[in-house]
């Protein structure tokens, strides 16, 4: 399929919106300047890249970003899904600074990884668990368990799948992905896949996938594909990973747990650590065990950082005393009314939009049809995405450029109301451009 061209109209609209939002923002465009002195493109993290310059922050404060020009966000972006707790929970704070005064960098064992471990996999079904830094090391560990597990050596992501910085699988295999040797899947394709499957059996080690694409546009896996994945890697000794690192926000005990689909090992990030750098990876004993270092020729697992005091003190405190599973029920529910508000409002106005998603997490797609596979998404028209991110930044709405949204427990019933409100103003000014 080839690329979605823009209007000529939708190009013009762009470029005045790029202009305005350069014109209203000489501070941040200065910082950007300087950054671009010792950072390339003045980046260290490309998701965060928007042209002409990014925003840049200044403050945060519950619900609310200022940045360095003094503007005011209803951050409905929530650091890609990570920031569920809202900015300087008071909650988080005291955790933080109790962690911080009983000592940070122990070099030892201590009590409080012992407690987020029995929180994790209690809670999200796991036999056993190790921590990591990031969702990137908790999926290239899990990956890398597999594969000794079983002796072989291929792994099976999907295409449009992302699973971190070294595991990147939209638009094609990123060039700077570790060499896993990959046969690529396709997401929710029943028969394709399972055929794919039975060629390579006796050299796949393992499967990943989330059970909803996050990254990928908020696309949820059909049963039917879960199913089939879930039987044909039993029957065949391949191990099934799920990447819950986002999807795990969507139900108390992540999104495997409210389909009933259990893999043999799950990845975990973002949120669970209380927003500091997390990552875990875990699930059945016989995998994980591969790990322990009493056994002869345990497999290592270093990481300077994996036991951390500060995640692991704040990480018990989020999951225990704030993301409960009230409040994870509680927060999905009011996501789900935003994204049915937003589709509500498509239908009423007719235009090619779409909401894809599931509780807390959605993304809006300049499109409009069946959305099954990130292939159904790959050709949407860029400049319209960017436009509704500016537009939105322009009404104090910030959400990814891609137009990914995930809540944080700050965002109330009435600012979902905004974001709807903001939604529909870009809609009246850019009609003809969206019908
Ligand atoms: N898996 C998924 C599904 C993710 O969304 C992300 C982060 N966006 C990762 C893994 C990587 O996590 P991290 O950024 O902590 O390395």
């Amino acid at each position: 399929m080839q690329e979605h061209l823009s209007s000529p109209a939708t190009e013009a609209a762009l470029h005045d919106a790029m202009a305005a939002f350069a014109a209203a923002r000489p501070m941040t465009k200065a910082l950007h300047d300087r950054a671009t002195e010792v950072m390339p493109g003045g980046n260290t993290r490309t998701v965060l890249f928007t042209a002409p310059f990014p925003v840049r922050v200044e403050k945060a404060q519950g619900s609310q970003l200022t940045d360095v020009d003094g503007h005011s966000y209803l951050d409905l972006l929530g650091e890609y899904s990570a920031g569920i707790y809202g900015h300087s929970h008071p909650r988080i704070l005291s955790a933080a600074h109790a962690a911080l005064a009983k000592g940070l960098n122990l070099g030892a064992h201590h009590e409080e990884e012992v407690k987020l471990a029995e929180v994790v996999t209690k809670r999200f079904n796991l036999d056993l668990v190790r921590f990591t830094n990031s969702g990137t090391e908790a999926n290239m560990m899990a990956l890398a368990a597999a594969r000794c597990f079983t002796g072989r050596k291929k792994i099976m992501p999907m295409h449009g799948g992302y699973h971190g910085g070294t595991l990147y699988f939209s638009h094609g295999a990123s060039p700077v992905n570790a060499p896993f040797d990959c046969v690529m899947g396709h997401y929710n394709d029943v028969e394709g896949t399972r055929a794919l499957i039975a060629e390579h059996a006796d050299d796949l080690a393992a499967i990943i996938l989330e059970p909803m694409l996050g990254g990928g546009g908020c696309i949820p896996a059909s049963m039917e594909f879960l199913t089939m994945l879930r039987d044909e890697t039993a029957k065949r000794g391949i191990v099934l990973i799920f990447d819950e690192v986002m999807t795990s926000r969507l139900h108390p005990g992540g999104l495997s747990a409210k389909l009933g689909i259990e893999p043999d090992l799950k990845a975990l990030g973002k949120y669970v650590g209380g927003g500091m750098s997390f990552g875990a990876f875990g699930g059945k004993r016989v995998i994980m065990d591969l790990f322990d270092p009493t056994k002869p020729n345990a497999l290592p697992h270093a990481g300077t950082f994996n036991n951390n005091t500060l995640t692991m003190t704040v990480g018990n405190v989020a999951m225990t005393e704030i993301y409960t599973p009230e409040a994870c029920v509680e927060l999905n529910a009011r996501g789900d009314r935003l994204r049915n508000a937003l589709n509500d409002l498509f239908m009423l106005y007719q235009v090619k939009m779409k909401a894809m998603g599931q509780g807390s997490m959605l993304t809006i797609h300049p499109m409009s049809g069946d959305v099954t596979s990130p292939d159904d998404v790959e050709h949407t028209d860029k400049n319209l995405k960017q436009l509704l991110f500016l537009d939105l930044l322009e009404q104090g709405v910030y959400i990814a450029e891609r137009g990914f949204m995930a809540l944080s427990l700050m965002v109330t019933d009435a600012d979902c109301d905004r974001v709807v409100g903001a939604v529909e103003q870009h809609i009246n000014k850019r009609r003809e451009l969206l019908v």
